[in-house]
């Protein structure tokens, strides 16, 4: 399939058109949507009509923008007015939001064609997209294994050449992650950097939204697109979105790269040759490496898991049955509430809510969610000492390439474990890339993680440019 950036720009000079290329995104949806549960809604009328009507404004003459016709798949928990919006939860069956997610508008503004809805883990808890109320979706590049999560679709609809790019969301990795299991870029944004206004809340102190893209550019593009300060988002950075594209081919010469011994620390051997290999392609394009510890990442995951979790039982406590979506009749409110909830959450949902209850609680408020908090600002003070030696850092994404249907649904700590080298940058609210470099067991992608200080993307965009260029990809 065509990279984005090369659509937008035969859709402006008239070389195709919006039509033409959505035409063919449609019938790659209906090609492969029913094996690998991909979208879980798509909006054909939607997309037909925001098509013509960029076709329509290059037949004037004018300049439509940087995604000029192309087609792009949007996670399920971001809200595109009229669409139904489910967070892959029972919960929300039937709601239709009343309005756009700043990041829908922006993309219809750079003349974008959201084509759908697609699959995700259940209120994006998970990391296979095997917790979705509505079936798991499977990796494009080998149906008997999960995509990674909770994104999962919306590297499935890139992986699977259904879109050239989509958007997800990353509180704890879950756009690098299944980036890497799907051989994808993904970015997950500084804190700030990508308003948050629409994105259903899961946890908000650690939520992004960010790209999904085969290539880097096309990520560069679209997170240009969609980053700068929003009023609708009380935590959006002031200023307007950074120029990225300008910098992918600024490479890495002079910079200074670390490789965190924490970051590659029981990956399998295959994931930690990618990461050597990738570290010497930046020294060969004039980086100067460095190898460091930074021991508090080894405290990220059972900090992240007491804070998402508390963030995440307050936040979904306004599913309540009276607001939103589903409700199962009872004799009285309590009751209402306690019948829907029960019916309309899935297993992993409802186990966060009670983790996150339990640290909240009085009595267990300083030892819980109060010492993750301590363990939080530990973590940010680790990376600022590491960003002190070194520009970026490297390390992997996930500890393996793309894991079999069940292998960790009966042990969540087992699945838990698959962000532990993702979700530092989130605890500390900066940046990290994930790209595809080499391939490991059964020929399946590897994705190394390139980490920088909030604002970074630039920097990280370029590195990561040269490792796509490294790894056979000009
Ligand atoms: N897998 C992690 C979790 O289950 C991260 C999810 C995410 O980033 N949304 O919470």
């Amino acid at each position: 399939m065509k990279s984005a950036a090369q659509i937008a720009r035969e859709v402006q000079s008239g070389a195709t058109s919006a039509s033409v290329e959505l035409e063919a995104s449609l019938a790659a949806v209906r090609a492969r949507n029913e094996e690998l549960n991909v979208f879980l809604h798509v909006d054909e009328e939607g997309a037909r009509a925001a098509a013509s009507r960029i076709d329509d404004r290059v037949a004037r003459g004018e300049t439509v923008g940087p995604l000029a016709g192309v087609p792009i798949a949007i996670k399920d928990n971001l809200c595109q007015a009229g669409i139904p919006t489910t967070c892959s939860s029972r919960i929300l069956e039937g709601w239709r939001p009343p309005y756009n997610a700043t990041v829908i508008d922006r993309l219809v503004e750079a003349g974008a064609v959201p084509v759908g809805k697609t699959n995700l883990d259940e209120f994006a808890m998970g990391s296979s997209t095997e917790n979705s109320a509505f079936g798991p979706t499977r990796n494009p590049l080998d149906i008997t294994r999960v995509p990674g999560g909770s994104s999962g679709g919306s590297a499935a609809a890139v992986a699977a050449d259904m879109t050239p790019i989509a958007l997800g969301s990353d509180t704890g990795g879950s756009i690098r992650q299944p980036a890497a299991l799907c051989g994808l870029v993904g970015v997950k944004p500084s804190y700030g950097l990508v308003s948050r206004y629409g994105l259903i809340a899961f946890a908000s102190s650690l939520d992004q939204i960010g790209p999904l893209s085969k290539t880097v550019l096309d990520s560069a593009i679209l997170l240009e697109v969609i980053a700068g300060h929003d009023p609708m988002d009380s935590t959006s950075l002031p200023e307007p979105s950074p120029s990225l594209v300008a910098h992918v081919d600024d490479g890495v010469a002079g910079k200074r790269v670390a490789l965190v011994r924490e970051l590659v620390e029981g990956a399998d051997p295959d994931v930690v040759a990618s990461v050597e290999r990738a570290t010497v392609a930046l020294k060969d394009a004039g980086a100067t490496i460095i190898e460091l510890s930074i021991p508090e990442f080894r405290l990220g995951l059972s900090a992240y898991y007491l804070i998402a979790p508390a963030e995440a039982s307050s936040n979904l406590a306004r599913f309540d049955g009276v607001r939103y979506g589903l409700r199962v009749d009872a004799d009285d409110v309590t009751a209402m509430m306690e019948a829907t909830r029960t019916a309309g959450f899935g297993a992993e949902v409802k186990r966060r809510i009670m983790l996150g209850t339990y640290a909240l609680s009085a009595g267990y408020f300083d030892a819980y969610y109060g010492q993750a908090l301590k363990v939080r600002t530990q973590m940010i003070d680790a990376f600022h000492r590491a960003y002190q030696q070194a520009d970026l850092l490297i390390g992997a994404t996930a500890p393996s390439v793309a894991f079999e249907f069940g292998a960790k649904t009966s042990n969540p700590m087992a699945m838990y474990l698959s962000d532990v080298f993702t979700i530092p940058t989130n605890l500390a609210g900066e940046a990290a890339v994930s790209v595809p470099f080499g391939t490991g067991e059964a020929g399946l992608p590897i994705g190394v993680q390139l980490l920088g200080p909030g604002r970074s993307e630039a920097q990280l965009l370029a590195a990561a440019r040269v490792l796509e260029i490294a790894d056979g990809r000009p």
